[in-house]
């Protein structure tokens, strides 16, 4: 909303500008006398920055144009589109702006029944044609201050809450926040008798990052990290952090198996994406628990809690994996088999090999150096001279499988 002289605030200036261009607030003035309009509009003098309309339909057209609108005084009775008619589609509008607009009627000095009517429409004040321009600038200035107080109100609840859902580095959800998402999503698929699932995971090895890198670096790694893992669960999942270098995603739909397929999705999201930091190539991986809801019960607490254990296996049994039910035991299982069977890029493996992080690549060893042959043999062609024992090389390479 812009302000009138009293808050000019809102501008920022340059220095030294010469003169400042303070926005005033804008009054839209409605009657078809053009005797009023001009009347009104002298009241209202250089306070406020007016605009005028000759009936409803033309004033609602410059309402819905002109969103720097914030106050309307209009007359009742007028052609096409009266007061009444403009009043009640500014109340009956979605948006809060039109809502929520002051709209002053100026009507005739007794005539209560036409007050009555505008008032049930929706007008918060009335002025009667007779009235000076002292009182017209003073009603204007007061539905004015109010409107832009509520406005400005309005505004920084939104932001509180916003701050109070948010987590600052990454702009996810908090803890707090998901507390109150994934228990209402948990308590709608109870009521439908559908599936849930929650999935805990946690960076590997963070401090390590935090320490070879630095701290920025480990921030960086948690932002990136943040916008892998929202690209890569669904629209209905809810994504937060839940502190420090520990995410959580709530999925409503999902039950155990699905669950697991989403996890290792994230799995493989996070280990194939590039976290590159002041030219440093950071690899990342990230190790999972699951808890998927029991038909009827379980609470969100309950899920973390079974969910947080899982983590705790699978970074037990070696990070860089994931970790739900057995189905048929029903016991805890850690489920790295699809992810031994992924060969990683040669480049990621000599990354992995220079941060020690080589469990991953030992069942893969054949194929990683297969992969050097052509190599091999374009040293032989540039080098005939004395050529490597290529057949010595690739039998031990075949010893490997
Ligand atoms: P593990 O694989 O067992 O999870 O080991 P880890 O090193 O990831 O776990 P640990 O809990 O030992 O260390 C977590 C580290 O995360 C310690 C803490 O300083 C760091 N950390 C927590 N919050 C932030 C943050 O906001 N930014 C950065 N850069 N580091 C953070
Ligand atoms: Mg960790
Ligand atoms: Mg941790």
């Amino acid at each position: 909303m812009h302000d009138g002289n009293d808050t000019v605030n809102l501008l920022v200036e340059e220095p030294g500008a010469a003169s400042a261009a303070v926005l005033k607030a804008r009054i839209l003035i409605v009657d078809d006398s053009a005797t009023i309009r001009a009347t009104l509009s002298r009241a209202i003098g250089s306070e406020f920055d007016s605009i005028e309309a000759t009936n409803g339909e033309e004033a609602w057209a410059c309402l819905e144009r002109d969103e720097s609108i914030d106050l309307v005084v209009t007359d009742l009775d007028m052609p096409c589109l009266d007061g009444y008619g403009l009043i009640k589609k500014m109340r009956t509008h979605s948006l809060s702006r039109m809502n929520n607009m002051p709209v002053i009627v100026v009507t005739g000095a007794n005539d209560t029944e036409a007050r009555e009517k505008a008032f049930v429409a929706g007008a918060n004040d009335f002025i009667a044609k007779t009235s000076d321009h002292v009182e017209f600038l003073a009603r204007v200035r007061a539905h004015q201050k109010l409107a832009q107080t509520i406005q400005e109100l309005e505004e920084s609840r939104r932001f509180l809450k916003e701050q109070a859902n948010t987590d600052p580095l990454t702009k996810l959800a908090n803890r707090r926040n998901f507390f109150q998402v994934a228990a209402s999503s948990l308590s709608q698929m109870q009521r439908q008798n559908e599936h849930f699932s929650i999935i805990i995971l946690d960076i590997d090895h963070f401090k390590r990052i935090n320490d070879t890198y630095g701290h920025q670096a480990g921030d960086y790694v948690l932002l990136e990290l943040a916008k892998v893992l929202q690209n890569a669960i669904r629209e209905g999942d809810a994504l937060a952090r839940m502190g420090g270098e520990e995410f959580v995603v709530a999925s409503p739909y999902t039950n155990r198996l699905a669950a697991i397929v989403l996890s290792e999705r994230l799995r493989k999201a996070v280990e194939s994406a590039e976290f590159v930091y002041e030219g440093n190539r950071i690899p990342v991986t990230i190790s999972l628990g699951i808890a998927s809801m029991a038909k009827g019960g379980d609470d969100v607490d309950k899920l973390l809690a079974v969910a947080d254990s899982r983590l705790y296996l699978a970074k037990q049994k070696g990070r860089n994996r994931i970790c739900a039910s057995d189905k048929t035991s029903r016991a805890d299982r850690v489920m790295d088999v699809e992810m031994e069977m992924v060969c990683p890029k040669l480049d990621d493996a000599i990354t992995m090999i220079k941060h020690g992080n080589t469990f991953r690549l030992i069942p893969h060893l054949h194929e990683l150096v297969e992969q050097l042959i052509p190599i091999l043999e374009l040293v032989n062609k540039e080098n005939a001279d004395s050529p490597l024992d290529l057949k010595a090389i690739k039998k031990a390479f075949g010893a490997l499988k």
